[in-house]
C-alpha cells in the first residue's frame, strides 16, 4: 500500500518548492575540467574561518559525545555584556535562519499573516507559508522596503513583519529615522523583526543598531548572526535579541540542542578576534568597491549595497549570463527567483575573485550578453 503524503502535507507545506541547491564546487570543478572554481554566490566570508575560531571549534572535539548547553549559557553571557542587553533576551539559533523560523512557529498560523517586501529574504515566504500563514508583499520602492506602504498593508490578522536591514538580496538600507518612524507606526501587538544577518558590514552613520529600538518597543526582534562578518557559515549559528518575554516564547518552541558545541565555541572565540572582524570589514569595503567601479567600467547599473554582495543589472535576462559564468567556473547567484530577472547578485571575494569574476562578465557583455 502507498500513501500519498503530500496530501496529508500541511497545505502550506504543499504549496512550497523544493530547495535547488548548487552542485558542490569540487564536482562542478571535474565537470568543467577547470583548476579552480571561485563561489560568488552564497555572501561567505571570502577570508576562511578565523584561526582563533578554528582552533576553537577543533579543541571542542573532545566533547563531541556531549550534547551542548541546551542554554547556551556562555556565550549568552558573552553576547549580553558585549551588547549591553539582559541574558534573558537571548535566542539562539541554528543559523539565524532557524530564530526566523521559531519567530514563524511562534507567531504565525493558520489564519494569521506577515508583511514583507518585494525582494525580501526568500526565507520569509518560506517560514510564513510552512506555517499556513497569509504572505502580504508590499511593492519595493527604488529596490528597497516601502515603509509607508508596509505599515498601511498591516490588517487585523498580521502578527510579523520582517525587514532585513541591509536587505538581501539588494543590499540597500534603511536609515534610523525611517525606522523609528515605521516601528512609531506598527502596532504594539505586532512583531516587528529586524534582520541584521549583514550589519558588520554597513559603513554609514545614519545607519540604525536595531538593538537601541528594543528598549522604546517591547514588539522588536532583532536577529543576527555569526556566518557572515563572523565567519562560521558552516557551523551554524546565529540569535535573536528582543524582550525577555519574547525570548522566553521563542526558547520554548526552540528545539533544546539546536546549537551544537563546536558552533558555540567558535562564536565564543571569534567574538574576541577583534582583528578578524577588522578584515572584514577591510576586505569587503575594497571588494565593494571593486565589484563597482568594475560595473561602472561595464556601464552597467547597480544597486548600491551595505552587505558583502552587490545586485549588478544586466542588459539581457540573467539566466544565461549566470550559465555561462558557470562554465568558466565562476559561481554567482541569479535572482529570478525574487522577480529580479535581469539582476545577478555577486558576493564579494578576495581582491583575486573579483577580478576573474569581472573579467569573465567583461567578455560576456562584449559578446553581446
Ligand atoms: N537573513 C538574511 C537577510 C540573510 O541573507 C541570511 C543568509 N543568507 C540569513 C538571514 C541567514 O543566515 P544564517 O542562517 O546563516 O545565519
Amino acid at each position: 500500500m502507498t500513501c500519498d503524503v503530500f496530501a496529508i502535507a500541511n497545505v502550506g507545506v504543499q504549496g512550497l518548492h523544493p530547495y535547488q541547491p548548487g552542485k558542490p564546487i569540487e564536482e562542478l570543478q571535474r565537470e568543467l575540467g577547470l583548476d579552480s572554481v571561485v563561489k560568488l554566490a552564497s555572501n561567505e566570508n571570502p577570508l576562511g574561518p578565523s584561526s582563533l575560531a578554528a582552533a576553537a571549534a577543533q579543541a571542542s572535539l573532545k566533547q563531541l559525545h556531549l550534547y551542548p548547553d541546551a542554554s547556551g549559557f556562555e556565550l549568552k553571557n558573552k553576547l549580553a555584556e558585549k551588547l549591553s542587553v539582559g541574558v534573558d533576551q537571548f535566542t539562539l539559533g541554528n543559523g539565524s535562519n532557524d530564530v526566523l523560523d521559531l519567530i514563524a512557529r511562534t507567531f504565525l498560523s493558520a489564519g494569521s499573516s506577515a508583511v514583507f517586501s518585494q525582494y525580501a529574504f526568500i526565507v520569509y515566504p518560506i517560514a510564513v507559508q510552512a506555517v499556513g500563514a497569509r504572505a502580504i508583499i508590499t511593492p519595493a520602492k527604488d529596490w528597497g522596503h516601502d515603509l509607508d506602504a508596509m505599515a498601511a498593508a498591516i490588517e487585523a490578522d498580521t502578527k510579523v513583519v520582517f525587514i532585513a536591514n541591509p536587505n538581501n538580496p539588494t543590499g540597500n538600507y534603511l536609515n534610523r529615522d525611517a525606522l523609528a518612524a515605521f516601528l512609531a507606526k506598527v502596532p504594539e501587538h505586532v512583531i516587528v523583526v529586524l534582520d541584521e544577518a549583514y550589519i558588520e558590514y554597513a559603513e554609514v552613520d545614519d545607519f540604525p543598531d536595531g538593538l537601541t529600538f528594543l528598549a522604546e518597543y517591547s514588539n522588536v526582534i532583532v536577529t543576527r548572526t555569526f556566518s557572515k562578518a563572523y565567519g562560521l557559515a558552516g557551523l551554524r549559528i546565529g540569535y535573536g535579541v528582543s524582550s525577555p518575554q519574547i525570548a522566553d516564547l521563542l526558547n520554548r518552541v526552540r528545539a533544546p540542542f539546536n546549537v551544537s558545541i563546536p558552533a558555540m565555541s567558535a562564536a565564543l572565540a571569534v567574538l574576541d578576534d577583534h582583528d578578524y572582524l577588522r578584515r572584514s570589514q577591510q576586505v569587503n569595503s575594497a571588494g565593494v568597491k571593486q565589484l563597482c567601479a568594475g560595473f561602472d567600467d561595464l556601464g552597467l547599473p547597480y544597486i548600491p549595497s551595505m552587505g558583502n554582495f552587490v545586485a549588478v543589472e544586466l542588459p539581457c535576462d540573467a539566466m544565461p549570463v549566470y550559465q555561462a559564468l558557470l562554465q568558466k567556473g565562476v559561481i554567482v547567484r541569479p535572482v529570478g527567483v525574487y522577480q529580479m530577472p535581469k539582476h545577478l547578485r555577486v558576493s564579494v571575494g578576495l581582491e583575486q575573485e573579483n577580478m576573474r569574476f569581472l573579467a569573465a562578465l567583461k567578455n560576456l557583455i562584449n559578446e553581446g550578453c
